[in-house]
């Protein structure tokens, strides 16, 4: 059984349910605890997931007056892991903040806050119920998403997701492919083409395990994560 490692948040049993029901066996990891580089070298599969906004200075801006205080060390240990996962090509889910941290790690930039700073833009911070569908966004035609969700997209392309952000990804990082976006114009999933499994989706697909609308993600990543295993 692939062994996945997710990050560690405080709320961690819809994304443990979600792998469970994929084929994973997760194991939760953190700061202070196994260090990237043995980590890697005895699991499967990443996933990143929720939580607050990262730091920042760590793609060179200063703080916005909404941007929360960040988790130094939250921050560090997840561009770590990040880094050294997608170096090794080793299968990589990302999740809401997860996707940020992808995004930054890898030498992009985040928008700090959507209300005051896209200009018309749909509300995506409706906490309540968590797998309540808010927004629609658009696929982008051959991607690795595409594929995933082919069985749950109308028109060939608009799937409807929850939203729990204030913030997004502002410029993609380089190597990198925006697969997502609301009709606002954010950006709500990217990935990297020719990776074994490298993905980022700005919503919470990990709160539909009940129903299953997007346990083909789930279930993907875990087969790209046991094809990898030794
Ligand atoms: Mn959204």
């Amino acid at each position: 059984m692939a062994l996945i490692a997710i990050a560690q948040n405080r709320r961690m049993s819809d994304y443990l349910e979600s792998v469970r029901r994929a084929g994973g066996e997760p194991i939760e990891v953190a700061a202070g605890g196994e260090l990237p580089q043995h980590l890697l070298a005895r699991v499967d599969g990443i996933m990143l997931t929720g939580g607050g906004d990262i730091d920042p200075m760590l793609y060179g801006e200063p703080p916005h007056a909404e941007c929360q205080a960040a988790e130094a060390d939250r921050d560090a240990f997840e561009t770590a892991l990040t880094r050294a996962a997608i170096a090794a090509n080793i299968p990589y889910f990302a999740i809401c903040r997860g996707m940020q941290l992808l995004n930054v790690a890898m030498g992009g930039t985040l928008i700090q806050d959507i209300p005051s700073q896209v200009p018309g833009a749909l509300e995506h911070s409706v906490p309540e119920p968590r797998a309540h569908v808010v927004h629609e966004v658009w696929i982008a035609k051959d991607s690795r998403l595409s594929a995933l969700l082919a069985d749950h997209m109308e028109d060939g392309e608009t799937c409807h997701v929850n939203s729990r952000h204030h913030q997004s990804v502002a410029r993609v990082a380089p190597g990198f492919d925006v697969t997502a976006t609301s009709p606002d114009g954010v950006i709500e999933a990217m990935e990297k083409p020719g990776a074994a499994f490298c993905i980022g989706v700005q919503w919470h697909p990990e709160n539909f395990w009940r129903t299953g609308e997007f346990r083909s993600l789930f279930e993907g990543f875990v087969q790209a994560a046991n094809a990898r295993k030794r």
